[in-house]
């Protein structure tokens, strides 16, 4: 039996086998209780996208104003965020605008560093995988997580050379971490544990609990 924490989504599932009764699986989650406690005392709280709320944006911090009469295209001016139409649609709206911002900021990134790394790209499009903030495939899609707009664009810059290094290198080994450190041109390890650090958070924006 499992129990396990989505911090994302912030659903606790249980995992039991077919052939055992659910009730002597609750029962033995009933018991897990200090585990559970534990971990939901470090999950972060959720950030709804709602007008008055503030968000990390590239490094700044940016704050959603809402007022119906407004246009209903999301416009980003200077540190605010500003959307109209009904309310309802407010969370939708401005989510789907920063992933398109996304979407164009990682595209660009990729073309410059795929053409200095002298590599070709076949597609970059951007998604919402809880583990993994990119992924590259040997046929040279590489998919990103929306939620890198939301980090000091250095950290989206290393995010983009790793995945484009392995468009050399399908491993981890020296000579990708060689051309990784190349294409970046600052710090790696610094990067990752800055990213490490700060993840948590920006998987929590957007998220209602
Ligand atoms: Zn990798």
């Amino acid at each position: 039996m499992r129990l396990r924490l989505d911090e994302a989504r912030a659903r606790l599932t249980l995992t039991y086998p077919r052939r055992m009764s659910r009730r002597v699986a609750l029962e033995w989650a009933g018991r897990q209780r200090e585990w559970v406690e534990g971990q939901l005392a470090q999950l972060l709280p959720g950030e709804p996208l709602c007008p008055g709320a503030t968000i990390p944006l590239e490094g700044r911090t940016v704050r959603l104003y809402w007022e119906e009469a407004l246009p209903r295209a999301p416009l980003l001016s200077g540190d605010q965020l500003s959307c109209g139409g009904p309310a309802a649609a407010f969370a939708g709206r401005v989510e789907r605008f920063l992933r398109g911002l996304a979407r164009v900021r990682l595209s660009e990134a990729t073309a410059l560093v795929a053409e200095r790394a002298g590599v070709t790209v076949r597609s970059v499009s951007v998604g919402d995988a809880s583990s993994r903030w990119g992924s590259c495939s040997a046929s040279g899609a590489i998919r990103f997580n929306w939620r890198l707009i939301l980090a000091p664009p250095h950290l989206l810059d290393w995010v983009v050379a790793h995945e484009v290094a392995h468009r050399r290198h399908m491993d981890h080994g020296p000579a990708f971490r060689t051309l990784e450190a190349q294409l970046y041109g600052g710090s790696v390890s610094a990067a990752r544990a800055e990213l490490r650090a700060l993840g948590p958070r920006l998987k929590r924006v957007g998220r209602a609990l």
